[in-house]
């Protein structure tokens, strides 16, 4: 596989992880790094920290290493809005869905956020991890039938949902800027920066975890190995690649299939208790939009309003700071129209990122040269579906078999994506015309 060209690199100010309580935590020295792993795992995002977790649970005496180009969580896992969601991720009202796809799916995505909450209650983590729920939200009356269809959608999977109206929502978010919400009970909002951070810091004695040991290539073989950017080689068994649409750089033959989505965040300034008592001192809470290109709001533990909008073509698998400037219009038009009466109060953070996906959203999943494989999400519901990918892929290498495993095996089939220019020319065309579409969702 080919040297890699372009590492990841924080964007702008990051604000899930400037506030997580534990990111002063001490990761493995350099000087404990040994010649020869039994397991390599890079990138510890939520896949990664995943991987070596349950490799260590199968494995309990083999010697584990992960490496992580930045710290960990301050990858895209510590980048995104927090919504660790539990239902699929349908295209409101899209009427080819397939009902027992979704059932796995659900499924699957229930299994991982059980299996963090246990390791989070296990280890006592004090990390921001609220069972609130998520809204889905319209401002618009047309897109009321498709709120409409898509609760029908989930009570045919059996999962539960509740219609909010107009003034019972407001009453729950603090804004009258929704006409009517549907309801899921099962979405963990979290700090992912501080979650990430947190599993990664109670992995077990055998996992030694290396932050900011970006690796410059992975070669496949019968001994496969990695070569650090520091200039070391380091053996393995068998090697996991959880580095999403960075597999891009790494050579992978499949890696053409991914790419990625550049989106925006934006955190308030904590409110103060005045602030507080204006919005009206509502419990925490996490609203996506009615349309996928809209924007997604909450309302943290900390007091402060978040903001997630923009999308748009990621041709080199990076966001750079000229996109989170330009970001910050849209991101603060979207804060005010919501919450009016907070409009004197300031973002202190704003930051971009990358959303991986593939055209027909299917993950890449599996053996990707001789002892090496790899896991990357196709949809927006990165956090459960690349935890997922993590764990199944630890199954994998260690050969142990499961009726999810044969799922995923064969469900993740990536389609071909058209080559440049025509796949940044075609996605933002796509991207302009979805936003111009969600109207008011943004
Ligand atoms: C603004 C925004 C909001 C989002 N909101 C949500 C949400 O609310 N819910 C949700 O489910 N998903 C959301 N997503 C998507 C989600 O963040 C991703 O799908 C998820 O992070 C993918 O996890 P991962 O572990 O596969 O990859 P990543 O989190 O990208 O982890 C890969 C890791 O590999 C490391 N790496 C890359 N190259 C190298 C190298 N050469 N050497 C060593 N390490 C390397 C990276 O630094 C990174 O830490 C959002 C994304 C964005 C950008």
């Amino acid at each position: 596989m080919k040297e890699v060209s372009r590492f990841p690199a924080p964007v702008g100010d990051l604000g899930w992880f400037s506030t997580a309580t534990n990111k002063d935590h001490s990761f493995a020295d350099s000087s404990v790094m040994e010649a020869d792993y039994d397991f390599i795992v890079v990138g510890a995002g939520f896949a990664g920290v995943n991987a070596a977790s349950r490799l260590a649970e199968n494995r309990p005496g083999a010697k584990i290493a992960l490496f992580e180009a930045l710290q960990v969580g301050m990858g895209d896992s510590g980048r995104n809005a927090g919504f660790m969601i539990d239902v699929p991720h349908v295209t409101v009202g899209d009427p080819k869905v397939d009902l027992e796809h979704h059932r796995w799916r659900f499924r699957l995505n229930t299994i991982v956020i059980n299996r963090m909450r246990e390791l989070k209650n296990k280890h006592n983590l004090q990390i921001d991890w609220r069972e609130s729920g998520k809204f889905l939200a319209a401002r618009e009356k047309r897109f009321l039938p498709a709120l409409d269809n898509l609760a029908r959608f989930l009570d045919a999977i059996d999962t539960e949902s509740k219609v909010f109206e107009r003034a019972e929502l407001a009453g729950k978010l603090g804004t009258e800027y929704y006409i009517r919400a549907l309801f899921t009970p099962g979405t963990v909002l979290i700090n992912p920066a501080e979650v990430v951070r947190g599993l990664a810091s109670v992995l077990p004695q055998n996992v030694h975890v290396f932050e900011t040991t970006p690796v410059l290539q992975v070669l496949d073989g019968p001994t496969p190995s990695v070569r650090l950017v520091n200039g070391k080689t380091v053996r393995s068994g068998k090697i996991i690649l959880t580095v999403s649409a960075f597999a891009n750089h790494f050579g992978i033959p499949q890696a053409g299939r991914l790419y990625g989505i550049n989106s925006f965040g934006a955190f308030t300034r904590k409110l103060s208790d005045e602030e507080l008592t204006t919005f009206g001192n509502v419990e925490p809470w996490g609203c996506t939009a009615a349309h996928p290109a809209g924007t997604t709001v909450r309302y943290t533990a900390s007091r402060r309003i978040f903001v997630r909008n923009g999308l748009s073509f990621s041709t080199h698998q990076c966001t750079s700071p000229e996109r989170v400037h330009r970001a910050r219009n849209k991101l603060r038009k979207a804060f005010v129209s919501r919450f009016p009466k907070l409009e004197h109060v300031n973002f202190e953070y704003v930051y971009g990122g990358m959303i991986p996906l593939t055209f027909n959203t299917q993950s890449l999943f599996g053996e990707v040269g001789r002892n090496v494989f790899a896991g990357t999400v196709g949809d927006g519901l990165g956090l459960t579906r690349s935890s997922m990918l993590g764990l199944y892929l630890a199954d994998l290498v260690c050969g142990i078999d499961s009726e999810e495993l044969r799922y995923l095996a064969k469900t993740n089939a990536p389609s071909w994506c058209p080559p440049e220019p025509f796949l940044t020319m075609g996605a933002n065309l796509r991207l302009a015309w979805d936003e111009f579409q969600a109207g008011g969702e943004i």
